[in-house]
């Protein structure tokens, strides 16, 4: 296995395990290109599945037990896990009825150990990191990343740093990041801002721990393999899944094209991505048809950890959503309210951002574009306890004056 960088033009090759943030040559992304297993696939899905009767903590983690198409090879004893992934399939039944869908699944990877998908990237980047030897880890956030940085960073024993949009992030994620000890930056301005002040820094000592780091990516991917495996690898019609700085849709489209190209499956789901419409550069790249994404200043929606207006990871988002045949869409900060209390209602729970999908399927099916008998999984990225405030104020304005009291 080796790094790769994603621009085809330049496409410039580098050691799996070289500290770099970017490409030196062009300065793109990196990606990890993977080597065919040695196993067949029926050998290697068999496999997998017997892993989970092991007590081994590789084998417990929904993302090391897919360790034959993960980066690597790293002694199982220094990887940095908390048991993340093995997140369920919940069938959608109100939510199923209202998007008219008799076959909706929510893939919660709310239910991991920080209450997002930022774990199962980060078990892997965190693996990495303490791998190359690095001291300090670092990363920009909407909250989320910076949740999962600051555990993984505690149980890996290294100094976490996270650089926070002053005032735009739930508290509750805050409240994480302090908990598990991280050294908070605020930084004035959006999430963008936060970002370029992080990628500007030059303390060399510090291991960049964004989405954008190709290792993150690949542990994302898991997410699709167990999604197949939970579904006894009959390939779903739809995957939809938020989009924000766009590392999921990369991680999706990557699993699914070394899926196919390995045999495991003989056709990929369509990838639907959904964006706020207040923060949807990637929507509008779609609509547009241009070759380079415009991104918008100030983004702004309920759903802050989509609260991003120029996602890095476009490029590779872009590719995956083409390979699988898919689209783009955007919904509005209420219908992405009237999604996320109809998921709440069905004994679910989500975040804001994670209902952007049902949104989009609601969306979709008010313009007779969802067939009732298809299968569709949607991706719900985070807990329903990541924004507290959101429900209790949400719950005030439906409900009228005796929430009203709760103090925000
Ligand atoms: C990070 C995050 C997203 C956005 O994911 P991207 O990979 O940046 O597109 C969506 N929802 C939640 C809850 C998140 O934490």
């Amino acid at each position: 296995m080796h790094l790769r960088c994603n621009n085809r033009n330049c496409a410039h090759t580098l050691d799996l395990h070289e500290r770099v943030v970017a490409c030196p040559q062009c300065g793109d992304l990196l990606e990890v290109v993977v080597d065919a297993p040695q196993a067949e696939p029926a050998a290697l899905k068999r496999m997998w599945l017997e892993r989970r009767m092991s007590n081994a903590s590789a084998d417990r983690s929904g993302v090391w037990r897919f360790r034959d198409l993960l980066p690597g090879p790293y002694d199982p004893d220094s990887l940095v896990t908390l048991s993340e992934g093995n997140t369920p399939l919940v069938h959608g039944l109100k939510t199923g009825k209202a998007a008219g869908l008799d076959r909706l699944f929510f893939k919660h990877l709310g239910w991991n150990p920080t209450g997002c998908f930022k774990d199962l990237g980060m078990t892997v980047g965190m693996t990495e990191a303490k791998f190359v030897g690095a001291k300090i880890v670092a990363c920009a956030s909407t909250g989320n990343t910076s949740a999962s940085l600051a555990a993984y960073a505690a149980r890996a024993a290294l100094s976490a740093q996270v650089y926070l949009p002053s005032g735009k992030i739930s508290l509750n994620k805050l409240a994480q990041a302090i908990d598990f000890g991280a050294e908070i930056v605020q930084v004035d301005g959006n999430f963008d801002a936060a970002l370029d002040q992080l990628l500007n820094t030059t303390n060399k000592d510090i291991y960049f721990l964004n989405s954008v780091n190709p290792f993150r990516v690949e542990g994302q991917k898991t997410v699709m393999i167990e999604m197949m495996e939970q579904l006894d690898w009959q390939v779903p019609d739809y995957v939809i899944t938020p989009g924000g700085n766009l590392g999921n849709t990369s991680a999706f489209g990557k699993a699914l094209e070394e899926l196919k190209e390995f045999g495991f499956i003989d056709r990929a789901p369509k990838l639907i991505v959904v964006q706020a419409a207040g923060a949807n550069p990637f929507a509008e790249l779609w609509r547009s048809g241009a070759d380079e994404i415009t991104p918008s200043s100030h983004p702004e929606t309920v759903a802050t950890a989509i609260r991003i207006g120029n996602p890095r990871s476009w490029r590779k988002a872009l590719h995956s959503v083409k390979y699988t045949g898919g689209f783009v869409m955007d919904v509005t900060d209420e219908e992405i309210g009237e999604a996320k209390s109809l998921i709440g209602l069905d004994g679910i729970g989500c975040e804001p951002a994670s209902a952007t999908t049902l949104a989009g399927l609601r969306k979709m099916q008010s313009q007779g574009k969802l067939d009732r008998g298809a299968t569709v999984v949607a991706i719900l990225t985070g807990h329903a306890l990541k924004d507290t405030d959101y429900i209790l104020k949400a719950h005030a304005k439906l409900k009228g004056a005796h929430l009203a009291e709760v103090p925000s």
